[in-house]
Order: structure tokens, then C-alpha cells, then sequence
């Protein structure tokens, strides 16, 4: 009587599920767009210039529970700027087979120049491709940034760049999705025709700049 009354009970909730709403999307050609706040695949951020937010700090990869990022700082200097004030980020990766997308890294980011985009198509073939350079991490350039190095176009001094930068969101507009979708291979430097220049605040275009 036990094991009647059990199987009742299965193939009932097996009957229950046969009117429920359908769930099945057309991916990959309709891919389900999840939440606005979703962690997804990782952006290092731009000045509206183009030159690069990162100061290879190293206070994301301090902070990052799985040890899943590698910064090496590099100096910038007059010839050879890559981002405002003295250091930049020489080599910056985030190893993705390590990450478990808990978003503490850019919380500790003193710069707003690591945020976290939609983009959750992160499978690959083999390992070694899972851990994303600057290739890849590197938001792409918009509307009126030029590739670094180059010099400081919106300040004399770092100042310039840093005050007030905490309420910026960061010039990742165009870097939800990888750039590299549509295609193999794309260097994530290049512009995105479809991109809007993001509205920064604190970092204002000076008249006149080159
Ligand atoms: S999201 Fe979390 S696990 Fe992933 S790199 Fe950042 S701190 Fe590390
Ligand atoms: S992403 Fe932010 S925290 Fe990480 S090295 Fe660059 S500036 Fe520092």
C-alpha cells in the first residue's frame, strides 16, 4: 500500500509539470539575457581619452578568494603613458577556470576600473583559453579614445583623472558582450561600431584637446 501510494505521489508531480509553462529558449540564437547586476565576464575600464583606468595595484588580485587574478605593474612614463599618474597594469589576466564570479575584486578596485559585464558565454575547448589577457579584458575603444600610450588628454596631473572618479561608473559601454562574439578572434582595442560613448562624470574632455 506504501509503494502505491508512493508512486502516486511521483506521478503526480510528474502530471503537475505537464501544464506548467514551458522553459526553453532558442539558445544560442536567442540567448537568455539574464538580471542587470548579473556577474558576468570581467571589463578593465577606460578614461574617456582611451587611456586605461588599471594602476596595477594588484588590490583586485589581493583581494580575489580564488586566486584567479595575476597583475604585474609596469611604470608609465612621458613617452610611454598608458594610464594616468605613475603605474599602469603591464600584464593583467584573470584566470576563469578559478573564478567563481563573487565580484570582490571589484569592490576592492580603487579605481572603478574593473567592473563585471552580462556576458556569461565563458565555455571554452581548453584551459589555457580561459585565462583572459588584456587582449581580452580591455574595454573597447569608443567614440573620441585613441589606443595608449599616449599623453594625459583630460589633466595636467592624475588628479585630474582620479577625483571624483568613485561615481563613475566606467566607459564600458559596448563591453557587455565580448567583443569577440561575432567573430573568432577580435582584438578587444578596437572600436566597436555599435558602442556609444559612455557620459563620465568627474573626467570632462578639455576643449581644445588634441
Ligand atoms: S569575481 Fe571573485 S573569484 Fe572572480 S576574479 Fe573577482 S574576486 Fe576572484
Ligand atoms: S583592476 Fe583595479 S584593483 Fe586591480 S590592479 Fe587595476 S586598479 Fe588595481
Amino acid at each position: 500500500m506504501g509503494t502505491f501510494t508512493g508512486s502516486f505521489k511521483g506521478f503526480g508531480v510528474t502530471f503537475a509539470h505537464m501544464f506548467r509553462k514551458v522553459i526553453t529558449t532558442d539558445y544560442p540564437f536567442s540567448p537568455p539575457k539574464p538580471a542587470p547586476r548579473y556577474h558576468g565576464r570581467h571589463i578593465l575600464n577606460r578614461h574617456p581619452d582611451g587611456l586605461e583606468k588599471c594602476i596595477g595595484c594588484e588590490l583586485c588580485a589581493w583581494a580575489c578568494p580564488a586566486d584567479a587574478i595575476y597583475v604585474e605593474g609596469g611604470d608609465n612614463t612621458d613617452e610611454q603613458r598608458f594610464s594616468p599618474g605613475e603605474r599602469y597594469a603591464k600584464i593583467y589576466q584573470i584566470n576563469y577556470a578559478r573564478c567563481i564570479f563573487c565580484g570582490l575584486c571589484i569592490e576592492a578596485c580603487p579605481t572603478r576600473s574593473l567592473t563585471m559585464s552580462n556576458e556569461y558565454e565563458l565555455a571554452r575547448d581548453n584551459r589555457q583559453d580561459l585565462i583572459f589577457t588584456k587582449k581580452e579584458l580591455l574595454a573597447p575603444l569608443l567614440e573620441g579614445m585613441e589606443q595608449p600610450p599616449h599623453p594625459m588628454r583630460l589633466g595636467e596631473t592624475d588628479r585630474d583623472y582620479y577625483v571624483g572618479a568613485l561615481t563613475n561608473p566606467g566607459t564600458s559601454v559596448g563591453a557587455e558582450r565580448a567583443p569577440w562574439s561575432d567573430a573568432a578572434t577580435h582584438d578587444a582595442s578596437e572600436p566597436d561600431e555599435h558602442a556609444a560613448r559612455a557620459e563620465t562624470a568627474g573626467t570632462v574632455r578639455r576643449e581644445g584637446a588634441a
